[in-house]
């Protein structure tokens, strides 16, 4: 068997209802409430429209995180494709901001999203109960974002929907840039900048091959030492604690303190020893790593009349099932079945 290395004590361990076969404590749940996306991503999406996309109705969302949080999920984020797109989404969020964990906390609940439709939907999440959000934007000039989302004016949209989450009472809104070379390497200082000006905090993920086209390569991840040397070229950076076991991200700030950085190094600091995290896709399947050959099919057996408790045994069995780790750029790696859009991200 493999081993992993103990990132958790023992009292960890013991109190997390959710436990995979390795010890880890699954308190993380995605949930893709829709596989439509606006943007064409050069690094998700081909950009081939297919006429199918796969949504479960609200209510069975619902139904399917309730069962998750009695067993133990603290935290939701939900994501797609493109949650915005996702009608309901609002009543959604108002009903699992109902929920408590196993301990009586309220959910910890999130949304990553493009932001071309935020502007207009920040303060109606906001109100329903959204505790915290994530805005994806791979770029801080018009043109490259464009270049990159494949849709022109989005740079505008995007920009007004980080202002609009700010102005509902969202902040500090995340932003999540993934580096792809040849890309949006050349934007680290001007994120940088950003970060410091409008008082979001940048997090840099490195790309991963989990994309429909043919892109990735070793050489289209831009290394952390890059990225650090580019973020001093701005104002020396400063390492910050991590705000919990599991955090993906290592914290930088400057030397005055101002502004946050966030690297997500996926695959050249891979931190699945740490992992707490496990997917619902769209139409209802678990995904036990971003990596894994496998879909397991909770869905199909809601749909033949499982009880509550079916479906919770069902759910800690294939938690048991979750692997050690991924093996991006070891011989023999195989790219998941799956894109990210298809997966949520
Ligand atoms: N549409 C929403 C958005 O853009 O944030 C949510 C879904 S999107 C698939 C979730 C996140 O996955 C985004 O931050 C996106 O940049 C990231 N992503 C997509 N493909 C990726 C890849 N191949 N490597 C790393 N991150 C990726």
């Amino acid at each position: 068997m493999t081993t992993l290395p103990n990132t958790m004590d023992a009292a960890e361990k013991r109190s997390a209802a959710l436990t995979d076969s390795y010890g880890r404590a699954i308190t993380d749940l995605r949930v893709s409430v829709t596989d439509r996306c606006n943007y064409k991503c050069v690094y998700c999406r081909t950009g081939n429209e297919g006429a199918q996309y796969a949504e479960l109705p609200i209510a069975d969302y619902l139904r399917i995180v309730r069962i998750f949080v009695s067993l133990g999920i603290e935290k939701v984020r939900l994501t797609g494709g493109e949650p915005l797109l996702r009608k309901g989404l609002a009543d959604l969020i108002r009903e699992l901001a109902q929920l408590r964990t196993s301990t009586g906390e309220k959910l910890d609940l999130a949304l990553t999203t493009n932001g071309h439709l935020l502007e207009a939907q920040a303060a109606q999440l906001k109100d329903a109960g959204l505790t915290r959000i994530t805005v994806s934007m791979d770029a801080v000039d018009a043109a490259t974002f464009e270049r990159i989302t494949r849709v022109p004016g989005s740079f505008e949209r995007v920009l007004g929907g980080i202002r609009a989450a700010q102005s509902a009472g969202l902040a500090p809104v995340k932003i999540n840039c993934v580096l792809l070379r040849g890309f949006n390497d050349n934007q680290i200082p001007l994120f940088a900048r950003f970060a410091r000006e409008e008082g979001v905090i940048v997090r840099f993920i490195e790309f991963m091959p989990l994309e429909e086209d043919r892109l990735w390569t070793p050489e289209s991840v831009v290394p952390i030492r890059e990225v650090i040397t580019q973020l001093e070229a701005v104002r020396p950076v400063v390492r910050l604690q991590p705000n919990s076991h599991s955090e993906t991200a290592v914290r930088y700030t400057f030397d005055d303190g101002v502004g946050e950085i966030g690297i997500i190094a996926p695959v050249s600091q891979a931190f699945c020893g740490q992992c707490s995290r496990i997917r619902l896709t769209s139409d209802g399947k678990i995904r036990t790593c971003l990596f894994s050959q496998f879909d397991h099919d909770l869905y199909a057996v809601m749909q033949r009349g499982a009880t509550d408790d079916d479906l919770a045994c069902f759910i800690t069995r294939t938690v048991e099932k979750k692997e050690a780790r991924h093996h991006i750029g070891e011989p023999g790696f195989l790219k998941p079945s799956r894109s990210m859009v298809h997966i949520g991200g």
